[in-house]
């Protein structure tokens, strides 16, 4: 499949060698793996901040590519959607998905093999069964009292 994020930029392995806010605008783009899970609902846990991630998926949220359908003009629509940035990564790094690159980098940890900066093909993410295609519920279908029904594991 072709990858609609462009990889082949920055300088070599810079995931590896660079701190996050040294990285190029491209770079920054490069490190998405393309999941897609940070699109999926959450639930937060108020009283121990623990954080649940629900396969009920936001209503932008195109589950057969793992993409925003409207993405350029998504705030329209959803105005809360984070824009994630070096600056904004702290404050959100918690609630993102485990796997996400974001979040491993910024706790320290190398990313994993199926990233596509690695294996070199956007399908890995998905073989590796850590991406949300194909397995999300639109969130207009759930009422948002049964998202703790569709709650899913992800790695500890
Ligand atoms: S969770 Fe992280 S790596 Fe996955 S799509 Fe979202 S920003 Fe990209
Ligand atoms: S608006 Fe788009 S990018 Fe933001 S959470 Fe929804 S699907 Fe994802």
């Amino acid at each position: 499949m072709s990858d609609p994020i462009r990889r082949s930029v920055g300088r070599p392995r810079f995931w590896e060698r660079y701190p996050l806010d040294e990285l190029s605008k491209a770079e920054w783009e490069a490190l998405c793996d393309g999941c897609g899970k940070c699109c999926l609902n959450k639930l937060e846990d108020e009283d121990t901040g623990e954080v649940a991630l629900t396969r009920v998926a936001c209503r932008l949220f195109d589950d057969a590519t793992c993409r925003c359908a409207q993405y350029d003009i998504r705030k329209q629509f959803v105005p809360e959607c984070v824009v994630l940035t070096p600056k904004t990564l702290p404050d959100a790094a918690y609630w993102m998905p485990r796997t996400c690159a974001y979040r491993l980098l910024h706790e320290g940890k190398p990313l994993y093999d199926w990233h596509p900066l690695i294996s070199g093909d956007p399908q890995s993410v998905h073989d590796a069964g850590v991406s949300a295609q194909h397995m999300t519920v639109p969130e207009f279908e759930v009422p948002e009292e049964d998202w703790e029904d569709h709650i899913i594991e992800e790695p500890t």
